[in-house]
Formats: C-alpha cells, structure tokens, sequence
C-alpha cells in the first residue's frame, strides 16, 4: 500500500514532546497544524482537511449542530472528498462525517454523526459480515446493545439534550462509558485489520482513531490519560503493520488541553486549537488543515482542484 493516515482526534503536541512516544519521534517530518480560524468542532475540521475546503463551502455545519449533531453526516457535505480524487482502492474507517457512506473505489465504514441506518458501510454487504463477526455498530462510544432508533446512551453529547453533566457525575455511568470507549476502540481495530485482510488489497487508507477525545473529555486523571494515549499508540503501530504502507502520515485535528483554571468546568479538558499535530515519514510539509487534501493528491501525483458533487 502506498500511504496510510492514521487520522487521531485530539492527540496533542505538548502531550506528544513530554512523552516521547518512539514511533513519533523517529519520525524525520513532524509538526503542528493549524485548523480553519473560529472553529473547534471535529466534524468541521475533519472535513476541511478531507475536502480542502472551508466550513462555509463545504456545508456541513450549517446545521445547528449543537441542538442535535447526529444529523450532521455526509449528505450534507457539498464538495468531493480526499479519496474521490484519487486513482486508486481506498479504505475509509469510521472518519466522522462519512455516514452514510458513498460509494468510492473501495471499502468505507461510515463514522458518527449517524442514525442507526443498518447499512454503515460501502459496499453493504460488508456491513453484514462485520456485524456478524465483530458486533461493530460504527461508532467507538456506542454500548453493543444499541439498535436503531433507540435513545443514544453513554455519549457525553446526548441527542436532545447537548451536553450530558449526569455522565461525569455518576461513577457508574462513567465507568461504563469508559469501558465501552476502549472496547470499542479495540474492537474498531479488530475491524480495519479484517477489512485489510479480506477486502484488500488497498492502495490508500484512512483510519480514524477517537478513543484520545473521548476520553479526555470526561477526566484529568493522568493515569486514565496515559492509559488511552498507550491504547491509541499500540494501535497505530499495529495498523502500520498490517498495513506494511510505503509511508504513513499521523496527523490530529486538535490538540487537548485540562480546563483547569480555565474557567470552564464542563468537559474536564478542552479542545486546543494550536496544538493539533502532523508527523509523517514523507515530507508533506502541511501548515493547516487547507492543505491536507493538497498535499495527499500532490503525493499520487494528481492536482487539486475542489469540485462540488
Ligand atoms: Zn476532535
């Protein structure tokens, strides 16, 4: 495979430099990189950097998102993806705002903001197969018992509702949010490498890691910190493994940063706009988030030029 992007939300630069993950650090091309001005929310910034343009042209925020984000997804989105340019198979895992998943040249498992369709993924019918092996229902936060239209549980944004104080409150359902996170996390890798494995060969992928974000958003304890942070990085080398790609770009679309003294108590860290990172064994010399999808054509050998679906 030629590149793999392990796409991870809220892995952050400082957090980065104090723990000297070795993977990151031998890597010869790293960096920060900045997001669109005046703007914090995943689902935008993930799409900027998969369509190169901005929130205003590429539409999917035009919503009020807070009021009810699962409705945000892809057929909001009015421009062409990353991975509609390009020239080759390509593997799309759980990237937010890609439900419900187009067709491509390739696999796509849709990720959150989404509404229990049963089909999560391009072609559906892989969509079968990995329920019946992995009981995977797409979103990293989501308990196995979930089925389609019922009330979302355990996500610290509750549909309705905005945020949900009661999760950080109640020891119990803390517990089980975080247990559900890093399950399925796992179980989310358990997926890719299946996919690699039987839907491949693939000459291009993304995989989108979110355990880090949401985590982070419900403690400051340093050892639930690390012990997301480590999850995330065993399963970044993994993929690099199954994956074997020519190179790999990490890249995260905000850094986090503890809202202690802040002055805002809600969700124990908050998202840190000038420390997202890129690190990459092929100089993509990225700045900001515009020139993601850029960079990624420039490498297969194609110019961008945004075009509207
Ligand atoms: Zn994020």
């Amino acid at each position: 495979m030629k590149l793999l992007i392990l796409a991870i939300d809220g892995l952050d630069w400082n957090y980065l430099n104090k723990i000297k993950w070795k993977l990151w650090e031998d890597l010869p091309h790293r960096g920060k990189i900045m997001p669109e001005p005046d703007t914090m929310l995943s689902l935008s910034l993930w799409t900027t950097m998969t369509t190169g343009v901005s929130k205003k042209e590429h539409g999917l925020c035009r919503r009020g998102w807070i009021k009810n984000p699962w409705i945000l997804g892809s057929n909001f989105v009015e421009y062409k993806r990353l991975w509609d340019y390009l020239n080759c198979r390509s593997f799309i895992f759980s990237l937010v705002g890609t439900y419900p998943p187009h067709p491509l040249n390739g696999v796509m498992i849709g990720g959150v903001s989404y509404t229990f369709s049963d089909i999560c993924s391009y072609p559906p019918e892989i969509w079968k197969d990995i329920q019946d092996k992995f009981n995977y229902l797409g979103f990293a936060s989501f308990p196995n018992e979930l089925k389609k239209d019922t009330e979302i549980l355990d996500y610290i944004l509750q549909k309705d509702k905005g945020i949900d104080l009661s999760l950080l409150k109640s020891p119990e359902k803390r517990k089980r949010y975080k247990e559900n996170v890093l399950k399925s996390s796992k179980n989310g890798v358990e997926v890719v490498k299946y996919v690699a494995k039987e839907h491949g060969p693939f000459d291009f992928a993304l995989i989108y890691l979110r355990a880090i974000d949401d985590i982070l958003h419900i403690t400051r304890d340093k050892s639930e910190v690390q012990e997301v942070h480590k999850l995330i990085f065993d399963s970044c080398e993994e993929l690099i493994n199954v994956f074997n790609p020519d190179d790999f770009l990490i890249v995260s679309d905000h850094g986090l940063i503890t809202d202690e003294g802040l002055g805002w108590d809600i969700l124990c860290h908050m998202h840190d706009m000038e420390n997202g990172v890129w690190g990459s064994t092929y100089d993509f010399d990225l700045k900001d988030h515009f020139d993601v999808t850029p960079a990624i054509l420039n490498y297969y050998g194609l110019d961008f030029k945004a075009e509207r679906v």
